[in-house]
Parts: structure tokens; C-alpha cells; sequence
């Protein structure tokens, strides 16, 4: 009767109080629909602090789409057995069986954990673990240590059943996407904005993305780095969508009214601003981007206040105290370094100054905005928006707003 399943331990949402039922609902929501993607017909079951998982395909399947859902901790391939402790003991050795075809030929230092959420099971939980140690040394041969074993065998007896598990692997960690609202993430083609989207994600922000290009004067090959970082990042959230904008023209409009030292925060309160307003259409309540403080000469304090005041909205800023190195490993785990590392024409490269202004301020700022007719620039700009979702459409225009 041994049932193969995944256990999936909550994180952060079972500390979390009057919010706790909303936000499980969410987590449930966001396990169920990316699992579905891999098996149709598998069914979630809610337990107190944790879910199981119940699948119609093969386990690892289901354990590596359930390890990229943000807001489950540990992730366990387990059995689940009757609240029996003969069927615990045997399924545990056939557990064991099958994780380790050489079990009967090479014995191992083992130890079985147990917990016992049913504080009404008639065994202690270190007596199920006792009686399971010993089927497991009578019939393997291996001997019980449980200071330094090798194995260690969980044996979780819950309310309707007993979890039996070997593997222990860590899950994502963090608030499950959506639990704090909605935000848009300025995504270049680069190894930061990606990790800046993975890591607000983490903390419970849906996020919707947009791209800028230096179109007409830069080839297309940004955008494709774009939207393959927008879908390496839709695992973890689901229902992602990337809006191209051309500011090449733009760019220039500025550079010709002058803007020299000052092109480079130009541009970033250009795309700031136009952000904004495109945040605003889409229901998003804050924007997201990768810069680090003083990476390079356009993130020095003073340009980042220059920035953002061209928004009215929290500009969240995730990477600001980490460094290059630290952000580089992450984007190699979370999978989106390979996409990062391709060459690309970016629309930053299209108008180098021959140097960036460090210091700057509002005043100067408008100044330049102003002989450059900045309000007309950015209607214009965002009137030529693109839509591109994962079912790979391109569309004109922005994507209706989601509360
Ligand atoms: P990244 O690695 O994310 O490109 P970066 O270290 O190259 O960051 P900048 O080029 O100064 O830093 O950009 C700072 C932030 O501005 C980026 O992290 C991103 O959020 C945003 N940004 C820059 N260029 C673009 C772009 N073409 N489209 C959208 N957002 C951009
Ligand atoms: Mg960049």
C-alpha cells in the first residue's frame, strides 16, 4: 500500500500568523499550476506545515518542478504508508531497496529520525524508529549510528498516515509568489536584473518584466536575450510576460539636446520614467532593478537619487549591497547565467558618452529633459510598446492590468 510521493515542507508562511490561510492558498495555487505543466494529473494534499504531492509520472519528475516553486523549504521524495508499524518497517526497507540497489551487498551506518505530528499514535516516535531500525538491520545487515550515519531515514507519522523519506533536498525558501503584491522589473540582457527578479520573487512579488532596445539602431538580439531570461525566470512564478520598448530614437533625441556627461542617467530616468507609466497600466506596485551601488559609474549614490526621481513608485533595488562575484553565483544557480553570458547589442552601448558624470542632480537633469521635450518622448516611447508572452505571440501594446 506504500505510496510514492513528495513532501514539501512550508517556509516562511507557517510563522506567519492571520495572513497564514491566504498565503498557503497561494503557495498550493502557484504548486499546482507548475506541476501541472509536468503531470495533468497530479494532486496536491494540505497537511499542518506541510503539502504532498501525489503524481502520476516519474518522482524526479515531479521533485525537480516542486524544487523551483518558491516558499517550500525541503523538498522530500517519500512514501507514504499506513499508520501501521509493520507496513512501516518493511516499506522502509524496500525504501532502501530501491534508493540503494546494492543495500543487501554493502551495508551502511544508518539512523532513522522520527517526528510524530499525531501525538495520539500508540507508539512514540522513538519507538517507530526503534522497531524500523531493527527490520532494517535484520533484513540489510546495516548497523544503527546515529551520530555519523550515512543514511538517515525519516519517519514523519502524521494524521492519516506515515511518511517514510531518505533524500532531504532544499527548496527555494521565500513567500510564495504573489503573497506581496505585483511589481515590474527592468530587465536588460545582463547577469544582474535577472537575479534582482529571482530575488523579489523570493519575497512574494509577482513580477511582470520589460525590456528596452536602442531599435531602430541596435539589431534584435537583446530582445532574445530578454525573452529567454523571462522564460529561464517564468519556473519559478509562472504567467510571465516581457514588454519590449525601442528608445533608440529617443536616446538620440536626448543626445542631441546635449545631454553629454549626463546621457547615461538620461537614459536611465528615461526608461525609469517610462517604466513607471507602464507600471501603472499593468497594476504594478513597485519597480524592480539590478543595480548594485558604485558597479559601475552610473550607480554611484548620487545618480541612483537622480534616477529615481524620475518615479513616484518604490524603485527596489535587491542587489544594491551585493557584489559582482555574489551575483554571479547566484545567476549560475537560479539558471540564467548561460543567457546572461551570451554577446548582445545593448542600447546603453549606442550612446557612450566619452565620460559618465558621477555627481549629478534633478535640476541638471531636467534641464537636459526639458530641451529634449521629455513628457512627448515618453508617450511617444511607450506607444511602441510590444507584448511578448510565453506562448511566444507578439502583440502591440501593453498587457491588460491584473489586480
Ligand atoms: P544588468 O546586469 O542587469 O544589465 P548592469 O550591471 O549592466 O545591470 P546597468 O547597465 O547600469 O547595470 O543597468 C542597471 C539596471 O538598469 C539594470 O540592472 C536593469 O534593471 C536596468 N536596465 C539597464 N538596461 C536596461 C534595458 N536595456 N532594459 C531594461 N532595463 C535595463
Ligand atoms: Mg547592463
Amino acid at each position: 500500500m506504500a505510496q510514492p510521493c513528495v513532501l514539501l515542507k512550508h517556509g516562511e508562511i507557517a510563522i506567519k500568523g492571520r495572513n497564514r490561510g491566504t498565503f498557503e492558498r497561494m503557495l498550493l495555487g502557484n504548486l499546482e499550476r507548475a506541476v501541472a505543466e509536468v503531470d495533468p494529473g497530479a494532486a496536491v494534499e494540505r497537511r499542518a506545515g506541510v503539502s504532498v504531492l501525489i503524481g502520476t509520472v516519474a518522482l524526479d519528475e515531479l521533485v525537480r518542478r516542486a524544487s523551483e516553486v518558491i516558499g517550500f523549504n525541503l523538498v522530500q521524495p517519500a512514501l507514504r504508508v499506513s499508520k501501521d508499524p509493520e507496513d512501516a518497517a518493511s516499506s522502509a526497507v524496500r525504501l532502501l531497496r530501491e534508493r540503494y540497489p546494492d543495500a543487501a551487498t554493502r551495508p551502511r551506518r544508518f539512523g532513522v529520525k522520527p517526528r510524530r505530528r499525531d501525538k495520539n499514535f500508540r507508539l512514540t516516535a522513538l519507538e517507530l524508529a526503534a522497531h524500523i531500525g531493527q527490520r532494517v538491520r535484520d533484513e540489510l545487515g546495516w548497523t544503527v549510528d546515529l551520530d555519523q550515519p550515512e543514511v538517515e531515514i525519516t519517519a514523519e507519522i502524521d494524521w492519516r498516515e506515515i511518511f517514510l523519506s531518505v533524500d532531504r533536498l532544499r527548496g527555494q525558501g521565500g513567500l510564495p509568489v504573489g503573497a506581496s503584491g505585483r511589481a515590474l522589473v527592468l530587465l536588460s540582457g545582463g547577469y544582474d536584473s535577472p537575479v534582482a527578479a529571482y530575488r523579489m520573487m523570493r519575497r512574494g512579488l509577482r513580477c511582470d518584466f520589460v525590456h528596452f532596445t536602442g531599435a531602430p539602431f541596435t539589431g534584435p538580439s537583446s530582445t532574445y536575450k530578454a525573452y529567454a531570461l523571462m522564460r529561464s525566470l517564468d519556473r519559478f512564478q509562472g504567467g510571465s510576460r516581457l514588454h519590449v520598448i525601442p528608445i533608440g530614437k529617443a536616446q538620440r533625441t536626448l543626445a542631441t539636446s546635449g545631454a553629454g556627461q549626463l546621457q547615461i542617467v538620461a537614459q536611465r530616468r528615461l526608461i525609469v520614467r517610462v517604466g513607471d507609466a507602464l507600471a501603472r497600466r499593468l497594476g504594478a506596485q513597485a519597480l524592480v532593478t539590478g543595480d548594485s551601488l558604485g558597479q559601475v559609474a552610473s550607480q554611484t549614490l548620487s545618480n541612483m537619487a537622480t534616477t529615481e526621481q524620475a518615479t513616484e513608485l518604490p524603485l527596489l533595488r535587491p542587489l544594491l549591497a551585493w557584489d559582482k562575484d555574489e551575483i554571479m553565483a547566484e545567476a549560475r544557480r537560479i539558471g540564467t547565467y548561460e543567457v546572461s553570458e551570451l554577446p548582445d547589442e545593448d542600447c546603453c552601448s549606442l550612446i557612450l558618452p566619452p565620460s559618465v558624470a558621477t555627481r549629478t542632480t534633478d535640476a541638471q537633469l531636467s534641464k537636459v529633459e526639458e530641451r529634449a521635450g521629455f513628457d512627448d518622448m515618453v508617450e511617444q516611447v511607450l506607444s511602441g510598446v510590444q507584448l511578448l508572452d510565453l506562448g511566444e505571440q507578439v502583440r502591440t501594446g501593453c498587457a491588460a492590468p491584473t489586480g
